[in-house]
């Protein structure tokens, strides 16, 4: 089964102004797609190596399964993690979870914005369940998959990558940040939580 690249739950200029459409159909239709292309190829060369009994290029592809896998993953999280008319503090359950593992809301949106902020290069900030620890916590990767925390479930990410933010905030990554939290879903957060503790 190869994977496929899923559809925006929205149209391309909903999320505007906040972030445009000319940012978003790229990042989707070019970035994500090479994710999920880099995704397909790395399995694809996976079967062919135990065809073939050569494994001598495994570490590479097994590189290339972590680093496009994750960036798959994430992106198809990051596109429900938004929608028109979001923001605002969080609501339901994760407001309740949020306050017990942050103190409250105030406390987490400052420590995942700096988080945000302190990401070098290519990476993401991401809220993430972890059930072993029976808490909340705010980790960040670099590129899609480095610094992450065996277990960890993501509920609400924010992509840092130059390619999210370039075409309409240049360097002003602050600007970004600040604008992505008028697009949070919490909906989508709340259901994700739900999921995970099960
Ligand atoms: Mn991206």
């Amino acid at each position: 089964m190869k994977h496929e690249l899923p559809d925006l739950p929205y149209a391309y200029d909903a999320l505007e102004p906040y972030y445009e459409e000319r940012t978003l159909r790229l990042h989707h239709d070019a970035h994500h797609k090479a994710y999920v292309d880099g995704l397909n190829k790395a399995e694809a060369k996976l079967v062919e190596a135990r065809e073939n009994n050569d494994f001598s290029l495994v570490k590479h592809w097994e590189r290339e399964l972590a680093f496009h896998g994750s960036g798959h993953i994430l992106h198809s999280i990051f596109w429900t993690n938004m929608k028109p008319e979001g923001g605002g503090p969080a609501e339901g359950a994760v407001a309740q979870q949020i306050k017990a593992d942050f103190r409250g809301f105030p406390a987490f949106k400052e420590q995942f914005t700096a988080a945000a902020a302190a990401v070098e290069g290519s990476g993401w900030t991401l809220l993430c369940w972890n059930p072993q620890f029976d808490k909340l916590e705010i980790l960040t990767s670099e590129k899609h998959q480095n610094l992450t925390q065996w277990g960890a479930i993501p509920l609400l990410v924010l992509d840092l990558w130059e390619h999210a933010y370039y075409l309409q905030y240049q360097n002003k990554k602050a600007a970004f940040i600040e604008a992505w939290w008028n697009l949070v879903n919490w909906e989508d957060v709340n259901a994700r939580l739900d999921e995970a503790k099960k």
